[in-house]
């Protein structure tokens, strides 16, 4: 009985390593993937902004240098040309930043940054697109939030990315609200919590981790209409990407709570950043990961 026990056991002993052997290898290949990637995702991204620069730099000169010469019809041609080189740059510009995020190599120059003042900023991106949808944007209690050690450009990504999901997925007539707090966290310390929420389709519980990985969509990407800041607005999937990846570079945390997708309800979603306002991890990672 005894010399069975320890057969059984030793058998037992020898699967788990086995298992935990296949497990790691599975886990190093996921890596490697995520790396190729990555690596893919940046090469593309340097091989697309030259053509693009270029193409953007002669419409302008056409615009520029001959308008008397050009019909209307072509002016808005033109135009057009411009505002979607403007476009495709901005999806540039985004995996070149998650191509950074996974590398580690994020360029960080911290001071102390009123949220306000980024949160207006991203506001003026906004005041054409806002009333066009018939949408409002309200703020609630971010003039009284203490300052924070963060990168200004950086956190502009964060809140960019957030309301313009929120204008995205949020039908026409309906409200985004930005509210503010200071508190303690049991693992940050001091800290902010920023809130958008929206009246828009919500999101599925299923999804609510996922949609932060790179490239992660959640309904048909067929059906998403073209246009930034159109009702369903089709994008490259990085935008919350980008905003986990910022976040965690600066010690936070990001989230976000809805009651589950329904386009007919709108039972809305909420997305919470929480940041420390003098994290310990920024100035070790802004030292490292400076390019
Ligand atoms: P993109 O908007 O370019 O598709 P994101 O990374 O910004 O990529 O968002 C990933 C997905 O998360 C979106 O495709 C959408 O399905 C979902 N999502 C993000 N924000 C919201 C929101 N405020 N309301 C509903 N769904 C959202």
């Amino acid at each position: 009985m005894y010399e069975q026990v320890r057969q059984f056991n030793e058998q037992l002993e020898q699967r788990v390593q086995q298992r935990t052997s296949e497990l790691n290898k599975a886990y190093h290949n996921l890596e490697q993937l995520d790396k190729t990637k990555s690596d893919f995702i940046d090469v593309a991204a340097h091989e697309l902004r030259t053509p693009l620069t270029l193409v953007k730099g002669y419409t302008q000169m056409i615009e520029t240098q001959m308008p008397s010469e050009i019909a209307p019809q072509m002016q808005e041609y033109l135009k057009s040309i411009l505002t979607n080189t403007d476009r495709l740059h901005a999806i540039v510009n985004g995996m070149l930043e998650v191509a950074k995020i996974d590398n580690q190599v994020l360029d960080m120059h911290p001071h102390d940054v009123a949220i306000s003042d980024v949160v207006n900023e991203v506001h003026t991106e906004f005041t054409l697109s806002l009333p066009e949808r018939n949408l409002t944007l309200n703020f609630d209690s971010l003039d009284n939030l203490p300052t924070i050690q963060a990168d200004p450009n950086l956190l502009f990504e964060v809140f960019y990315h957030l309301i313009t999901n929120a204008i995205k997925y949020t039908p026409d007539g309906g409200s985004i609200t930005v509210t503010g707090s200071a508190l303690k966290d049991a693992e940050l310390g001091d800290a902010v919590e920023v809130s958008v929420r929206d009246t828009g389709i919500g999101i599925d519980p299923e999804h609510q981790e996922l949609i932060f990985e790179k490239f992660y969509q959640t309904g048909d990407i067929a059906l998403h209409s073209s246009g930034l800041t159109k009702f369903k607005g089709g994008g490259p999937g990085l935008g919350l990407a980008i905003a986990k990846g910022v976040v965690t570079a600066h010690g936070g945390k990001i989230w976000v709570e809805s009651d589950g997708s329904d386009e007919d309800k709108c039972p809305g979603s909420t997305f919470y950043v929480r940041l420390p306002l003098k994290p310990n991890k920024i100035s070790k990672d802004a030292k490292d990961n400076t390019v």
